[in-house]
């Protein structure tokens, strides 16, 4: 396959803005539409990636194939799930050089994607890169965390904040619940701050691209995931609250309040050295796990 001159790629500004003309396409704000017009920013999430010819790649939200064609050069094959019908048609042109991709019309939240795992990259090393769309952001990431595909990493531009929060060890304000899901599955890394110049057109937030390293296993060990995270949710009910009034307040499984007394998670936490005091931003994920190692199956 040839690699597309630089003056014929759509990472140039000159040629997405062509495109756009030329199809008379007009950008849809409420599917975060904003094309990545920076070549720096396309080779660093590129090769943040780790792809070679024996990898595949699943790219979400094409848009007019800027990051596409990049995969394409790089990876063995591309699989890229565009939810904007009006992209298809434009996508099959800008990618004609490439064999290598398939492009699939869909919500990529409503996709089975075991089956797409199965159909398209069968025992190949996969990685997800994506500009994405920032409305959905989390629901995208938690998905393909939770559904535990065979991912090797996950390299996304998101929003500066949320890459903050995805990478926030305990004690600041960022670390929260995403913090601790992200780095229960994945070891997060920054990989750059990413202007608004970088699109068109331009957002109104700054951007990141992070790196998610997805875990053989799981960053603790727990006995039931549900009481994990049921503990974590629970932990960070109300942020002005101790640990302890949050416990007792918010602690339910399965959506099942759970009945105890406060005597109970303070001696629960004193058993395991936690001071009921603390709050739940100053907690480790080895801590939660302790606290939810503790609680008696229902
Ligand atoms: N990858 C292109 C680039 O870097 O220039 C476009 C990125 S743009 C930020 C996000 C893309 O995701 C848009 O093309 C949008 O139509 C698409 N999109 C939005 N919601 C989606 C969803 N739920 N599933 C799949 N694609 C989606």
């Amino acid at each position: 396959m040839t690699k597309l001159r630089q003056e014929h790629r759509l990472v140039n500004p000159a040629v997405t803005r062509q495109v756009v003309r030329q199809n008379g396409f007009q950008f849809k704000k409420s599917l975060g539409q904003n094309f990545l017009i920076d070549e720096e920013i396309l080779d660093q999430i590129v090769s943040a990636a780790n792809l070679t010819k024996e990898t595949g790649a699943l790219e979400i939200g094409p848009g007019i194939g800027t990051l596409t064609q990049a995969l394409a050069e790089h990876a063995g094959t591309v699989v890229a799930v565009e939810k904007d019908a009006r992209l298809i048609p434009l996508l099959s042109s800008t990618l004609q050089e490439y064999p290598n991709v398939k492009v699939y019309q869909g919500d990529i939240l409503e996709m089975d994607l075991a089956a797409l795992w199965l159909d398209s990259f069968a025992q190949l090393p996969v990685s997800v890169v994506a500009n994405l769309p920032y409305y959905v952001t989390t629901p995208i990431i938690m998905k393909l965390l939770e559904e535990r595909l065979k991912i090797e990493h996950i390299v996304v531009m998101v929003q500066k904040e949320v890459a903050q929060r995805m990478a926030a060890r305990p004690g600041g304000k960022e670390y929260g619940i995403l913090s601790i899901a992200v780095q229960y599955y994945t070891v997060p890394q920054i990989i750059c701050t990413v202007p608004k110049t970088a699109f068109l057109p331009e957002p109104g937030v700054d951007s990141m691209v992070i790196r998610l390293t997805v875990r053989k296993e799981a960053a603790v060990d727990v006995p039931n995931q549900e009481v994990f995270f049921a503990v974590v949710r629970a932990a960070f009910g109300q942020r002005r609250k101790t640990l302890l009034n949050n416990l007792q307040s918010n602690f339910q499984v399965n959506a099942t309040a759970f009945s105890s007394t406060k005597e109970f998670w303070i001696s629960l936490l004193s058993d395991i050295g936690i001071d009921p005091g603390r709050r739940a931003e100053t907690l480790s994920l080895a801590e939660f796990a302790a606290i939810a190692k503790k609680i008696p199956p229902n």
